[in-house]
C-alpha cells in the first residue's frame, strides 16, 4: 500500500512537471510568432491538377496553423481546390520551390535543383 502511494505521488510530481513544461513551451512559440513577421511563406498545393502556390506572411501562416491545425508540421488546406497543401522553402538562387528535406541530401533547406543550401551558406 505504501509502495503504491510513492508511485502515485512520483506520477503526480512528473505531471506536475510536463504542465509547466507544456505551458512554457507554448508561451514560447506564441511570443516567438510576431519575430517571423514580414518573411513570406509559400503554401504549395500538391494536388496534382492544381499546384496553386498562395505567399503569405510567415507570422500569420504560424498563427493560422496553431489555431486552425494545432500541429506545426500539418498540411494546410489549399485555397483554391481545397486539396492538400504544405509550406514549402523557395530557393533565393533559382527560385525553385520544395519542401523540407527534399533533396534528400545536405541540410533541410538544401535545393534539390541546383544544390543551394542558406543554412550552408550561413555556417561558411
Ligand atoms: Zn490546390
Ligand atoms: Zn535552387
Amino acid at each position: 500500500m505504501k509502495k503504491n502511494k510513492t508511485k502515485l505521488l512520483a506520477a503526480g510530481v512528473c505531471l506536475a512537471l510536463a504542465v509547466v513544461i507544456i505551458a512554457m513551451s507554448f508561451k514560447e512559440e506564441s511570443d516567438g510568432i510576431e519575430d517571423y513577421k514580414g518573411e513570406i511563406a509559400y503554401i504549395k498545393c500538391f494536388e496534382a491538377d492544381c499546384g496553386h502556390v498562395e505567399e503569405m506572411d510567415l507570422s500569420e501562416y504560424y498563427q493560422m496553423i496553431r489555431d486552425e491545425y494545432n500541429n506545426f508540421e500539418s498540411s494546410v488546406e489549399c485555397s483554391k481546390c481545397g486539396g492538400r497543401a504544405m509550406r514549402v522553402n523557395k530557393c533565393p538562387e533559382c527560385g525553385f520551390l520544395f519542401p523540407n528535406g527534399a533533396a534528400r541530401r545536405g541540410y533541410p533547406d538544401t535545393c534539390p535543383e541546383c544544390g543551394f543550401s542558406q543554412t550552408q551558406r550561413d555556417r561558411e
